[in-house]
Order: C-alpha cells, then structure tokens, then sequence
C-alpha cells in the first residue's frame, strides 16, 4: 500500500496517556492508515528520529472568531502545534447578526475581549447574517488549522432584540425566536451554546454587553435546547461578582445554581476555573457528576499571562497623573521620562497607587512589579532582583528598564511557587481540561496559545510533574473527548491525521515580540516556538521547523446533528 506521508521511527504517544513506544506512521489521504512497521517508502517522508509524534493539540477556548478571516494561519495558536480550535466562547460570535447591526454585533466584542474594531472593520466581510451563513464563511475562508465554533448568547440575543438585547427583558416571543436560531445552529454543526454574566464584560461605551441582561430563566431555556438536541456543551464567562466573592457563601450559592442546571439539563457544562475558592469548584463538578451532571474546568498552563508593555499596556495606564502621559506618542513618553522633575511625579504617582491596593492589572493575582520579568531575551532577571543589583526602588528599575530599550520591552508576570501550587491542583484534577488559550482576544496583553507548549516546556521537562504521555493526552484527547470533537486526538489507524512531530528536549514558547500586523496597523503580541519539528493537519505538513509550507488543509469542523 503506497503512504502519502510517512514519519518514521519516531516515538509515538498517541493521545490515550498509554505509555510511549518506537514505530512509523503511516498517513495515506487525510487519515492514519498504519501505526507500526512499515516498508514501503512515502511519498513525502520526515525523520523523526529522537523526536516525538503526538496528535495535534486541541484548544477549547479561543476567540478566532474574527481573526479566521484574515489570518489564514491561525497565530498565535497554530506555532505552538496546536491544529484545531473551538472559538464561540463567553457569549461572543459574528453570527447571527441582522444587517445594519453589525456594529452592535462589535460592541459585544470589541471591549471585552479586547479586539481592535479597526481590525474587524478592515478584516471582515460581512456575507453572513444567520449561524448557518456564518459557518459557511468559515468553511470557504482558506485555513491552516480547524476550526469549531459554538454560537454566542450575545450574538443571539442581539440578533433577536436588537437595541433592546443591552438592558432589556427578552419577551416570550424574542426566547422563542433565540430558541429556534440556538437549534438550527446545533443543527449546522455548532459543538455548543455560550454565555457571559462576568461583570468584567463591557461594551465600549461602558454599557454590559448583551448576555448580561440575561434572566437565569432565560439562560436556563436556552441551555434547555441545548440538552433536547442530545449534543453540545454549555460554556459561560462566570459570575464573577459572586464566583470572586471573599464571601464564600455568596460563591457556593454561584456554584450550586450552575450546579442544579447542569444536572438538570444534562448539557456539559463548563468554563475558566477562577483563582476564588479552587477547592469548592472542584468540589461541585464531583458533586454533579454524581447526580448524573457534567461540569468541567477549563484550566491554563500559566499563572499569570498578561504581558506589559509601554507599546501595549501597563498597570498604571488608568492613574490620573498617567494617563496623559500615556495618550503621547512612545518618543514623547519616553523624553517624560527622562525629565528628572517629570519623572519624579509619575513615580510618585505609582508608589502613592501601590500605597493605597495596587492596580486593577495586578489585583486579581496579587502580584508586584517585583515579580516582572524584561523580556530582553538576554536576562532572567526580575525586576526585584535588578532593582536590588542597581540599588534603586522597583518603580525606578522598571522606568531605567523600559527606557533602555526605547520603551519597547514587554514585561512578563514571574509566577511564584505560591500562585503555581492551586494551578498544579487544578491541572490534576480529572474534571479539569487544559486549554483557554484565549486566542485571538486580548492581543495587546497575552500571547494566546502558549499553554500547549509552556505546559511541555515548565510543567513536564523542568518540573517534572506530568509525564509526557499525561501532558499530551492533556491537550489532545482530554479536550476532544470534552467538547467531543470526533476522529481527532488519539493516533490509531482511521482517525484524522493531524499530528506533531516535536523534540521533548527543546520545545518551548519563544520570546514575545510586539507587531503592528493586524488589519488596519493594530498592534499585537506575537509568539512564536522552538522544538516543533512538524505539524501536520489532515495529512498535509503545514508548519515545517515553525516555517508555513505554504499549505492551508484547515477544515470546518461540525458537530455530529450536522449529519443527521
Ligand atoms: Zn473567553
């Protein structure tokens, strides 16, 4: 039998956490066709000779909605193997919208999940208005890397309601009408239904976005639909004024309403795990399991993913004294700075914030610019150890930092053991996915994507607490058989191939850069990785040694009442 593609004699863990073992594979078409020895010469061949060949990795939580569309690799996500992606998360998605409302549509978007709406209104071209239409666009846009998408309580509503999707009641007609657009979305393919009722989620103009008008009646109906149609999951932006609450009763009452819906409706249910209260979220996706409900925790490689920068963002950017300062191009910034009397009061500024609580950026991890780490890509010095070396004040050593380099450095968050314990327990728990990558949201401030490769990089080779074969059926069939995306995340003979091939010894995220890239000249956080010799995606190399190879085998992928 004639292979199209055949990566020899790598050592294969397929997926299942079984351990790993020597062999060829063999890919003929899009699918695996032989696992073992083989004789026969492919017509492509890779040497996988000292390297790993895994399936490709899977992220359940990415915001590529709008990024599909002019971004025909998939970045950050596709350069750290990961080959397919749901997108549809916390309520947002392009569909449906009704013509002349698509700026309703971005209002939901724009602010929180921090796209820039230049890019959306100079890379997208609305040919769509229902979910179906939208998955269609998909399906036709050229791609390197999967895609599945849920559909956005957000969406939905405004669809429906309009203006009056932002504060307003929905009637029994407009759930009647979201009802029937929920199930003919499931009916097209859509792997699930999602919300936001995070208070964290706002409109430009400060208004909550759509979801969050949302009664738990309304919530409860759709998920409703959710559980008839027998397929898909639920996925919501929590509550955070509860689930973050130091009021642990106010929690536990969040987490038993999510709770009773989930078992209830029976619809798998889940979202990114907060920092508050691990041990009772854990608790109750046990406790649902045992009263016959699914709920699951999203969870992230990487206590802390913000990155910082004066090209971007930093945590001061709102205090009074700032935020002029900030609005100025970076030379004129940087020439504040370097006034010793301007100087000064900026610095007094951020001491006298530190003073008083610290920044809402660093709040939620209860983190300090001592924890910072340059970027540089030369030191691994934190800006507390610097600031001890050069004998200054962290606030001093993080502005001397930032000018030395033009005010163009990105600062990382150096999580602690600290804040890495709960992150471990999370990870271990069995109702708990690794993935949230967040790709294609907030890409002034994170990488999105990196988890994949930092949970290989920081978690397996440094720490050693997962082996590889339990870190890669973590990003591989952990989350297919989550959000059950069929024939992917497992290598045996008949699934789809969409594989790595990676050097356990090197793999890694690489260095963050800040690029300007988006359409229309917005900026983003760029990252790349080391140690992926090869990516495949339905059989078709299409990242050699991080190089595209020009190929874009990306596929829509549908949820099984698609077919029926
Ligand atoms: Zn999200």
């Amino acid at each position: 039998m004639p292979f199209d593609l055949v990566i020899r004699d790598g050592t294969v863990v397929d997926g299942s956490g079984l351990a790993a073992y020597r062999g060829d594979v063999g890919i003929l078409g899009a699918r695996i066709s032989r696992i073992g020895r083989i004789d026969e010469r492919g017509r492509q061949e890779i040497d996988a000779e000292g390297l790993v060949v895994s399936p490709g990795f899977i992220d359940g939580h990415t915001h590529m909605d709008a990024q599909v569309f002019w971004d025909a690799l998939g970045t950050n996500s596709c350069w750290h193997g990961v080959t397919s992606v749901l997108m549809g998360n916390c309520g947002f998605t392009l569909a449906p919208s009704r013509p002349g409302e698509h700026k309703l549509v971005i209002d939901n978007l724009e602010k929180a999940e921090d796209i820039s709406a230049e890019a959306m209104a100079a890379g997208i071209d609305w040919t769509w208005e229902s979910f179906p239409e939208y998955l269609d666009a998909v399906s036709a846009t050229p791609k390197a890397i999967n895609y599945a998408s849920q559909i956005g309580h957000s969406a939905l509503r405004t669809s429906v309601m309009g203006e009056r999707a932002f504060g307003g009641v929905a009637t029994e007609d407009d759930l009647r009408e979201m009802a029937a657009k929920l199930a003919e979305a499931l009916y097209v393919g859509a792997f699930g239904f999602s919300t936001s009722i995070s208070d964290h989620h706002h409109t430009p103009d400060g208004r909550p976005i759509a979801s969050r008008s949302t009664s738990w009646e309304e919530l409860s109906a759709l998920v409703e639909v959710v559980g008839r149609a027998g397929f898909g999951v639920f996925q919501l932006a929590v509550d955070t004024e509860r689930a973050e609450s130091e009021d642990p009763e106010l929690a536990m009452s969040f987490w038993n309403e999510l709770r009773t819906l989930a078992v209830v409706s029976r619809v798998p249910t889940t979202y990114g795990l907060r920092h508050q209260h691990l041990e009772e979220q854990l608790a109750t996706f046990d406790a649902a399991a045992a009263e016959g409900g699914v709920m699951f925790g999203q969870c992230e490689a990487i206590a802390a993913t913000t990155l910082f920068s004066f090209m971007t963002n930093m945590p001061f950017d709102q205090i009074p004294e700032w935020r002029a300062v900030r609005s100025l191009p970076l030379a004129e910034q940087a020439a504040q700075l370097r006034d010793p009397s301007r100087r000064a009061a900026l610095v007094a500024a951020i001491e006298r914030e530190i003073a008083t609580g610290g920044f809402a950026g660093t709040r939620r991890n209860r983190l300090s610019f001592e924890s910072f780490l340059p970027l540089d890509g030369i030191s691994s010095e934190t800006l507390g150890e610097l600031a001890a070396r050069r004998g200054v004040s962290v606030t001093e050593a993080l502005i001397d930092c930032a000018l030395e380099s033009d005010l163009r450095v990105l600062f990382q968050i150096s999580a602690t053991r600290e804040q890495e314990d709960p992150l471990l327990v999370a990870m271990r728990h069995p109702r708990t996915v690794m993935t949230f990558g967040d790709s294609g949201a907030h890409v002034t401030q994170i990488s999105g994507g990196n988890h994949q490769t930092t949970l290989l990089a920081h978690w397996v080779r440094e720490r050693h607490e997962f082996s590889l074969e339990e870190a890669v059926q973590m990003i591989t069939l952990a989350p297919a058989l989550a959000w059950q995306i069929p024939d992917r995340g497992l290598l045996r003979e008949g699934m789809i191939a969409d594989l790595n091939v990676f050097d356990p010894g090197t793999i890694a995220p690489g260095t963050a850069a800040i690029v300007d890239d988006l359409p229309g000249g917005a900026r983003r956080i760029r990252q790349q990785a080391t140690g992926i010799r090869s990516t495949i995606v339905s059989g078709v190399e299409v990242f050699s040694s991080g190089e595209h190879t020009g190929e874009l085998p990306g596929k829509l992928l549908r949820g099984p009442l698609a077919a029926s």
